[in-house]
């Protein structure tokens, strides 16, 4: 059949997932109309995809903007977690909003130009922070919302009822206009009293939840299983993520799969940062170090919502970093050993995966989805993912949001 009506934007050409041969994508309104053949000239503005694989804009669920691109400030003399959060405590009481809104943004960009679409940001909120780095990530929501769709995520990164004022500033941020509610129980002296008073939290705000959990690889402990009681307790499942997890990557096969049954149940998603569970994990057992990352893909074969994230860019946490989640994804594969039959599902945990967990009303490459769309430098999905090309250009609501054209070579 072929399409005859009028579009705002067609995308000639395309390499769509699960389409053998190369389809035009007409666009009205912001949202996918039509995926077929399109006559000629249907188009007010046409653009020529050449047989590129296009996918949606890729969904970053778990970055830190507010300390991002840090690195030429602090270092981590320690070299661990604590180590990190020090060096930040340290910096974050001078923030202001100016500096945290460029740096933010300079991580903005470069996310931008690697096919991220949105992201969800968690922001530090205490007495030190203040609102200051809130109020920036809502200046950047605003600013790029062109481009990308920013999610602010507030939380008590360094513990709530050991600091006093944390959670009236939280309060104040969920009224204020933040997106969704996260935690940080093992930085917390109470850590089930903190997960008690944020699940109140959200409940009274009807916010979704993310919280940073079990940072280590000590499989005796976790705070896993309580977060899945308290979210079926109150009734939140399908509401809550946790990210990290790394307990998962260090336990017995009977206890992890004990427990991932247990995450399933609840309907608790998890998110593993690779770069920075990597950096920071088993750095006591020297060149023998254990990956100390979730094994989310198993997850995802069990039916949890999972995702593969940022985390830290540039920062005592994590002092590497170009935003790019198809980098992200492509190192999880390499380091849990998975191979080109393996890659859709990879691609999967930065894209549809990543956008269920954010709950993305309209996301993906189908008639009536938002037209958010990414054209990758490659034809085949699984040289595109191996090869980590990148995208080279990109349409948010139908709209061109940025293009990064190829390397120019100049023969002799
Ligand atoms: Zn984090």
């Amino acid at each position: 059949m072929l399409f005859q009506e009028s579009f705002d934007l067609v995308l000639r050409d395309a390499h769509l997932r699960g389409h053998a041969v190369p389809q035009d994508i007409g666009i009205i309104d912001g949202r996918i109309a039509v995926i077929g053949r399109i006559s000629a000239g249907m188009g007010r503005q046409e653009e020529a995809i050449d047989g590129r694989l296009v996918l949606p804009g890729f969904v970053d669920t778990h970055v830190h903007l507010d300390k991002s691109c840090l690195l030429c400030r602090c270092g981590n003399a320690g070299g661990g977690l604590k180590g990190a959060i020090a060096a930040v405590a340290r910096l974050k009481q001078d923030y202001t909003v100016e500096d945290v809104y460029a740096r933010g943004a300079r991580t903005i960009e470069m996310a931008i130009g690697k096919g991220t679409m949105h992201m969800r940001t968690h922001v530090e909120v205490d007495p030190r922070a203040g609102l200051r780095s809130f109020e920036a990530m809502k200046q950047l929501r605003q600013n790029y919302a062109f481009a990308l769709d920013l999610s602010i995520c507030v939380f008590p990164q360094e513990g709530m009822l050991n600091d006093p004022g944390t959670e009236e500033l939280l309060e104040q941020a969920l009224v204020e206009g933040a997106d969704l509610l996260g935690g940080c129980p093992y930085t917390d002296s109470d850590p089930s009293g903190q997960m008690e008073r944020l699940f109140a939290m959200a409940t009274r705000h009807d916010l979704d939840l993310d919280f940073h959990v079990d940072f280590d690889l000590d499989p005796s402990w976790t705070h896993l299983e309580e977060i899945c009681e308290r979210t079926e307790t109150a009734g939140w499942q399908g509401r809550v993520a946790v990210g990290h997890a790394t307990k998962l990557a260090a336990m017995d096969e009977a206890v992890f799969e004990r427990l991932i049954a247990r995450v399933a149940q609840a309907g608790v998603a998890v998110t593993a940062l690779p770069s920075t569970d990597l950096y920071l994990n088993g750095r006591d057992a020297g060149f023998r170090a254990v990956r100390g990352v979730a094994p989310v893909h198993l997850l995802k074969q069990r039916g949890i919502i999972a995702s593969i994230a940022s985390n830290n860019v540039l920062n005592p946490f994590t002092p590497f970093g170009d935003c790019s989640l198809l980098r992200m994804a492509n190192l999880y594969a390499n380091l849990m050993h998975l191979g080109p039959e393996d890659f859709a599902a990879c691609l999967d945990l930065v894209s549809e995966d990543a956008a269920r967990l954010m709950r993305i009303e309209g996301y993906g490459l189908a008639i009536g989805a938002k037209a958010d769309i990414i054209v990758m430098d490659g034809e085949e999905e699984a040289e595109v993912f191996g090869g980590l090309c990148d995208p080279m250009m990109g349409f948010k609501h139908g709209r061109k949001s940025f293009v990064k054209p190829a390397a120019t070579l100049f023969r002799p």
